[in-house]
């Protein structure tokens, strides 16, 4: 097999992003649909959410359980949330499968997965939203405990093309059936190894993340600092994602520009606060500036 292609600002510039016009309003920028967060971990819906509005998306709307829908809702006022049933463990209730995809129809791009905690509850949540929405045309982003409503070689055919998945590597150890150690000894490998498999665009991070297409292609992104392996990071990413994605970006170009945006995010805070240290809350903050820059 080829070399991964090193991701460059070059190679982002031959991929551009969707525009905007002037006269555009918020529902055309794009509107991300936000399911995440559990009540021992909020802030992973926080994170994701500013993720997507930092990428430059329109609105957003968080879907998180009922506890702490209240809590979120003035921490974010941009944001729309919408407070669900929830388990006794504390995280959404898979009964709200159904009305969730109602609004997934409703939304340019869907994330499932961060700050979730009740890892069954959100397999099962997942798992038939994706079953009932996989026809609606929405792309999907998979993150943390939701990625193992995915089994190899099932993905629902109408999410072929729409769907991305974030996983690290514990998390693909699972979705492989590997150890962990396996992954880690190949990760582009493994990235691979899951595109085809899943029929997704798979997202390999880590200290340096690869990016895998369902096609074949395969990418590297070498940016980033060992200060983004800290809570919340990946959870800022996916809502980078998201939010590319809701503005109309294609999977694989959202994939790209997400973990090199991440990445870039990183090194600025780290040159400005120090090597470790920063917070996942001050990286999507970063993301605009860097858009007007590389875009
Ligand atoms: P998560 O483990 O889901 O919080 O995601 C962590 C995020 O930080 C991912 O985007 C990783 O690629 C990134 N990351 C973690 N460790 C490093 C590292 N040593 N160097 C660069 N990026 C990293
Ligand atoms: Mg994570």
């Amino acid at each position: 097999m080829s070399a991964p292609v090193e991701v460059t600002e070059a190679v982002l510039r031959a991929r551009p992003l969707p525009r905007h016009e002037e006269g555009e309003d918020k529902d055309s920028r794009g509107r991300a649909l936000v399911i995440a967060g559990s009540r021992e971990v909020p802030g992973g819906a926080l994170l994701a959410a500013l993720g997507t509005l930092r990428a430059g998306a329109g609105k957003v709307r968080i879907a998180t359980c009922r506890s702490v829908a209240v809590p979120l809702a003035l921490a974010m006022p941009e944001a729309r949330v919408i407070g669900l049933a929830e388990t006794a463990a504390g995280g959404i209730a898979p009964a709200e499968a159904a009305g969730l995809a109602a609004r997934a129809e409703e939304a340019d791009a869907v994330l499932v997965g961060p700050g979730m905690t009740d890892a069954d509850a959100a397999e099962a949540l997942a798992g038939a939203l994706l079953a009932r929405a996989a026809g609606a045309g929405v792309p999907f982003v998979l993150d943390a405990v939701a990625l193992r409503a995915l089994r190899p070689g099932a993905t629902p055919p109408g999410l072929r093309g729409r769907l991305v998945i974030t996983p690290h590597a514990g998390e693909m150890a699972t979705l492989l059936g590997i150890p962990r150690d396996a992954v880690l000894a190949d990760r582009l490998g493994a990235a691979r190894r899951a595109a085809a498999a899943l029929r997704a665009v798979v997202v390999m991070k880590g200290g340096g993340s690869f990016v895998a297409t369902p096609e074949g292609e395969s990418f590297h992104i070498a940016r980033g600092n060992v200060g983004l392996a800290t809570s919340g990071s990946g959870d800022t990413l996916a809502g980078i994602l998201a939010g590319l994605l809701a503005r109309g970006a294609a999977p694989l170009d959202a994939a790209l520009w997400a973990v090199f945006l991440h990445g870039v995010a990183g090194e600025r805070l780290a040159m400005r606060q120090g090597p470790v240290g920063f917070l996942a809350r001050d990286l999507p903050a970063e993301v605009p500036g860097l858009l007007a820059r590389i875009a």
